[in-house]
């Protein structure tokens, strides 16, 4: 304290003056800003347009880019209080090198020096498939697409995954199998612009909040919400189908029957675009009205309204995120929802989609350029011809191209067990709080001979167990786009210089190319995301995804537009994937699958009664390392709970607020504040999964849906129990 404040004479005047500001009227003088960068919000899917206030260098408020197409003049709590997430004390801003034990400062040089050294030792000692990348799916497309090559052409690994399997695999893999790509069909407008929304494991309201408004301009819409939890969406439904877990895969079959059943298909589509409808209708025989009531519990006069709404809709619009994802039913889900948009003919025109809304806000990025599942441009690793066409656009040799993907990511984690990964590259994501069962992930890792932990964050539980912590540029400080779910690119910009001596992942992937050499023939010239930006669009150009008509300057002029956008294309006008009926499959015509349902694999029994359910809530992102340090939100959500319902406490002796232990065979939460609530069904239990303090992916199960390798996030047994009992 200085003298003048010591004997009354400063009032901290300067720190407390008030000014009138353009956009923000009387406030704060702090907090008007010298100038606003327009960008792209960096949490979920959604892609809202943001416009981050910078003064004196330093981001210091954000608020809605009112022309944005997407969120129209609004911003959730996320959004508007983004700007926090770059200057929070816990960000990474030197390059740190495990010495003695111990992380210390080193160089960039040395840093990437030593890292590309010792991937290179294992490499040459265990072959080259023993090195790993986990990305993610919050870097910007060109970061992904300059990656996919480094990995795969620089390195000649295949093992390369992201934390996207994490959430949205289940959606690739099954958008494969029913229509030959992967790749949403519809758009935001179609909330809009459906008489029917049956929304299936989706909790808008929480997880994609700007959504809801779209829901709430459709005055004329019918909103059916399948949930086991009286969810905040579902409170929004006209009708809520309060499913037993993990029960959804045969209600949808249900509903098939009974448009089958009752002629509320539209034969002329299936017989022109659609191919196994003989044998789907035969299986689905065994999904009668009866028998689907008895596995979801709902009842049988319900089902059939919901089927008669769906079915004699005019456009018909099945949404869907985690809650159908995170299963190991998760691709087949996917298929079967699929399945009822083929039958009625509710594809591909306005209001009329299967549509998958996706977590990250840049996970769509990935899968159009990631390398990944696919070769980029949705390119398929088996097809010959994609990896010739890929190679000459490149002028590499098409054997260096892989012909099948790597382990997918608990497979690359598996792999660490088995002592077959012996080093790993770990980028923007953390690990050590979202993947399920943690024991088997901490074993992994402890196996490695060396983690390389890129990030923007530091410490993390993933940072502190690392070798070599690389500091990386987050939101706000660097350029490229994002994709959201409706396939709408939208230009991320920089608009303060990145903290201490982070750089930008594109920088560290083209510096440790050049480190390893193939800077050069990889990456001819490069020097800014424009220029991988350039390739990618003629990469994509004559794809599903094709970008060859969009360009930064587009970007910069129309805030966001969807691919696919051909050179000379109207950016302005909705775009929809198979509006003429053509599929992405060899004939063309999309594919009916048969879908059984079975019970989730890992059942209540009396010693753990109860089924754990895993979820968000609208404070918090992912493993809360940026919410923690937004005080609005770490004060409006500061730990985790345990939703119980009332019935079962009373049986347990239980009260609200009480500290109670979560168990399951794989291990123990301990002291979770109890919360008492009708909105989760008797037998069930739910917890938000971001808190690391409270961490519930001690307990769920490490079981993975055997196509997309997505995990089964959303169900396993637990019992609760007051803490230090039967330990
Ligand atoms: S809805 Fe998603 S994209 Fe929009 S502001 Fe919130 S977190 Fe950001």
């Amino acid at each position: 304290m200085n003298w003048k404040r010591a004997i009354g004479l400063d009032n901290l005047s300067e720190e407390y003056a008030f000014a009138r500001g353009e956009s923000t009227g009387y406030t704060s003088a702090k907090k008007i800003p010298d100038h606003w960068v327009p960008t792209t919000c960096g949490y979920c899917s959604v892609g809202c347009g943001i416009e981050i206030g910078v003064k004196d260098g330093r981001a210091i408020a954000s608020r809605p880019f009112e022309l944005h197409p997407v969120n129209r003049g609004k911003l959730c709590p996320k959004g508007l209080s983004e700007h926090y997430t770059i200057h929070a004390e816990n960000r990474a801003k030197y390059p740190m090198l495990r010495k003695g034990g111990k992380l210390v400062r080193v160089g960039w040089n040395e840093a990437l020096d030593v890292m590309v050294e010792r991937f290179r030792a294992t490499q040459a000692k265990y072959g080259a498939e023993s090195l790993g990348v986990l990305s993610t799916g919050q870097l910007v497309t060109e970061e992904f697409y300059t990656l996919g090559k480094l990995v795969q052409l620089g390195f000649g690994t295949n093992n390369y995954d992201g934390n996207t399997t994490l959430c949205m695999a289940s959606a690739v893999s099954g958008y494969k199998i029913s229509f030959g790509s992967d790749g949403p069909p519809g758009a935001y407008e179609d909330l809009e612009r459906a008489d029917v929304i049956l929304l299936i494991g989706a909790n808008l309201a929480d997880n994609h909040p700007i959504l809801c408004q779209y829901l709430e301009a459709n005055r004329n819409k019918t909103l059916i919400v399948a949930d086991p939890r009286v969810s905040k969406t579902a409170m929004m439904a006209d009708i809520h189908l309060p499913v037993k877990p993990r029960s959804d895969l045969a209600l949808l079959n249900g509903i098939a029957h009974i448009l089958i059943r009752y002629s509320l298909v539209d034969r002329e589509y299936i017989d022109k675009h659609t191919a196994g409808f003989a044998d789907l209708e035969r299986f689905l025989d065994a999904y009668t009205p009866e028998r689907v009531a008895e596995i979801t519990g709902i009842s049988q006069e319900t089902i059939f309204k919901t089927a008669l709404l769906y079915g004699r809709a005019k456009a018909g619009f099945i949404g869907w995120t985690m809650g159908v994802n995170h299963s190991t039913l998760g691709t087949a889900t996917v298929n079967a929802i699929c399945n009822l948009a083929l039958l009625t003919g509710h594809i591909g025109r306005a209001g009329a989609s299967p549509f998958s809304i996706t977590g990250q806000c840049n996970a769509m990025g990935t899968r159009e350029a990631g390398f990944t599942s696919s070769l980029p441009g949705y390119r398929k690793f088996d097809n010959s011809a994609d990896r010739a066409e890929l190679a000459a656009i490149w002028g590499v040799d098409e054997s260096r191209l892989p012909v099948k993907r790597g382990w997918a990511y608990p497979d690359i984690v598996e792999a660490a067990v088995a002592k077959k990964i012996r080093a790993l590259w770990i980028i923007a994501t953390n690990p050590l709080v979202s993947y399920p069962n943690q024991d088997v992930l901490r074993h992994g890792l402890s196996n490695l001979d060396f983690l390389v932990v890129q990030d923007g964050y530091h410490p993390t539980p993933t940072t502190e167990l690392a070798d070599l912590v690389l500091p990386a540029a987050i939101w706000g400080e660097k350029e490229g786009t994002y994709t959201n779910s409706e396939r709408r690119v939208s230009k991320v910009n920089k608009a303060v210089q990145p903290v201490g001596e982070a750089r930008s992942d594109f920088d560290i992937f083209l510096a440790v190319a050049e480190k390893l050499g193939c800077r050069d023939e990889l990456y001819p010239g490069w020097t800014t995301v424009e220029d991988a930006f350039s390739e990618w669009r003629r990469v994509s150009k004559g794809r599903l995804c094709d970008y060859s008509g969009i360009s930064f300057g587009l970007l910069a002029e129309h805030g966001a537009v969807q691919w696919p956008l051909t050179e000379g294309a109207d950016p302005n006008a909705t775009s929809r994937l198979y509006s003429d009926g053509e599929f992405q499959t060899p004939d063309g015509r999309a594919k009916l699958v048969c879908t059984d349902w079975v019970p989730f694999p890992e059942q209540p029994t009396p010693g753990y009664p109860f089924v754990l359910n895993t979820g968000r809530t609208v404070e918090h992102w992912h493993t809360r390392t940026k919410t923690r340090e937004v005080p609005i939100l770490e004060r409006l959500s500061p730990r985790a709970w345990l939703e119980m319902n009332p019935r079962d406490a009373k049986q347990l002796g239980l009260r609200s607020h009480d500290s109670v232990d979560v168990v399951s065979r794989r291990g123990r939460v301990r002291g979770v504040e109890l919360r008492l609530t009708e909105i989760t069904a008797p037998g069930q239990v739910f917890m938000p999964f971001h808190f690391v303090e409270t961490n519930v992916n001690e307990v769920t199960q490490d079981a993975f849906d055997p196509i997309s390798r997505e995990p089964n996030y959303k169900q396993c047994a637990v019992r609760v129990e007051r803490p230090g009992a039967n330990v």
